[in-house]
């Protein structure tokens, strides 16, 4: 089914192993998996992560009776980036098909990808045997330098700089290119030559940013990933119009993270960092970003009085009183009078709150969506917390 425009979404943002803490909940703690569809429906995933289960958990059939469709792209065999591949329902229905990428790795040889599988569902690893999956499975190895056209989106394939071997893609869609490059680190001229190539004029640059710069240039020097600074560099040399920071360590909190987005962002203007539940939609080069509410923890019900803090496009301050429709752990939708400047931050404070309804809370965050203005002259607004 078209859907006539290109949409990313983030199914797992968390570098080398999960996270269930509250300290990164925020962020989110599944590990890679984006999904892209692009304008004439195709579907590609880009690494199993543990993020594949919930992307799982929304794929349904299709209304006609048919299976699902996807040409799945794994980066390198690393656990966190195939550990979710046995948890994926779709693999179970013989009705379903899909066509994996990935390179021949020297330590596995002929069909690596296969293999993964095949060694993933071996006992006494997993209770379910591979006969179980019965979807129909095609594999293709790819290398630096391949290009293929699937659908209306041509890819093209890059070596990265990690132990093993990695590769990062680059997806050009009729609504704008995307690269997808994790778990890379540079320093190394051969590599990253050939990744600025592959990011040239990038609409969206995802981009390995597991370490400080102060961690890349000392104790995990040699680990291969990259940091927030090192992903500027490359975003602004390569003239890419937004910069995704991907990959989080595992050690870093959700406020270690809001700060490393402070010190991105006051060096380059479209800088967000990668959650979990986030959408972007790229039409026709524009892009938009929401977050789709992934998690109810925190999620209150439909009328939340509350006080929005923020500052319109002339540079204006403005505090009005707001109902908050939607409010979750990562972010909130509230409909507003004055329409705040996109990417800038804006303070909301829930006059009600705690046990008696007696304490404030604040929640202070960036303007990532405004919605034009409804009948009701009021303004959407999408708002993704920091801190
Ligand atoms: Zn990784
Ligand atoms: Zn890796």
């Amino acid at each position: 089914m078209a859907s006539q425009s290109t949409k990313l979404s983030f199914w797992g943002v968390r570098g080398s192993t999960p996270t269930v803490d509250r300290a990164t909940m925020r962020y989110g703690g599944n590990t890679p998996c984006v999904e892209l569809t692009t304008p004439d429906g195709t579907r590609f995933i880009l690494d199993c992560g543990t993020g594949l289960r919930m992307l799982s958990n929304g794929y349904t059939p299709a209304a006609n009776g048919g299976g699902l469709n996807a040409h799945i792209f794994v980066t390198h065999y690393h656990w966190d980036h195939i550990q979710g591949l046995p948890f994926f329902n779709g693999l179970y229905s013989p009705r379903n098909h899909f066509h994996f990428y990935s390179f021949r790795s020297d330590f596995l040889g002929r069909d690596s990808l296969k293999r993964v599988l095949e060694a993933q569902m071996a006992l006494p690893y997993f209770p379910i045997d591979l006969s179980a999956m019965s979807a129909q499975r095609e594999f293709t190895e790819l290398s630096g330098g391949d290009r293929l056209v699937i659908g209306d989106t041509s890819v093209t394939a890059c070596w990265l700089n990690h132990p093993q071997g990695c590769l990062g893609f680059r997806f050009d869609t009729p609504d704008g290119s995307i690269v997808y490059a994790t778990d890379n680190e540079p320093g190394r001229k051969e590599f990253d030559a050939t990744l600025l190539e592959l990011c040239a004029g990038a609409d969206v640059l995802i981009n390995d940013a597991q370490f400080t710069p102060e961690q890349l240039a000392n104790e995990r020097k040699g680990w291969g990933h990259s940091s927030w600074q090192a992903s500027v560099c490359l975003a602004k040399l390569a003239g890419v119009r937004h910069l995704i920071l991907f990959h989080h360590d595992p050690d870093s909190t959700d406020k270690d993270l809001d700060d490393n987005l402070r010190r991105a962002q006051s060096q380059f203007e479209n800088v967000y960092m990668a959650a979990e539940g986030m959408v972007l939609t790229l039409d026709s080069r524009r892009m938009s970003m929401a977050v789709r509410i992934v998690r109810d923890l925190m999620r209150h019900g439909t009328h939340c009085p509350a006080l929005v803090a923020g500052c319109s496009p002339d540079g204006q301050a403005f505090t009005e009183e707001a109902v908050i429709r939607d409010l979750s752990i990562q972010g909130a939708f509230v409909q507003l009078q004055s329409a705040p400047q996109l990417q800038s931050s804006i303070e909301v404070t829930i006059t009600n709150f705690g046990e008696n309804g007696q304490t404030p809370l604040i929640l202070r965050g960036r303007v990532v969506r405004v919605d034009p203005a409804s009948t009701s002259n009021k303004v959407g607004v999408g708002i993704l917390f920091t801190d």
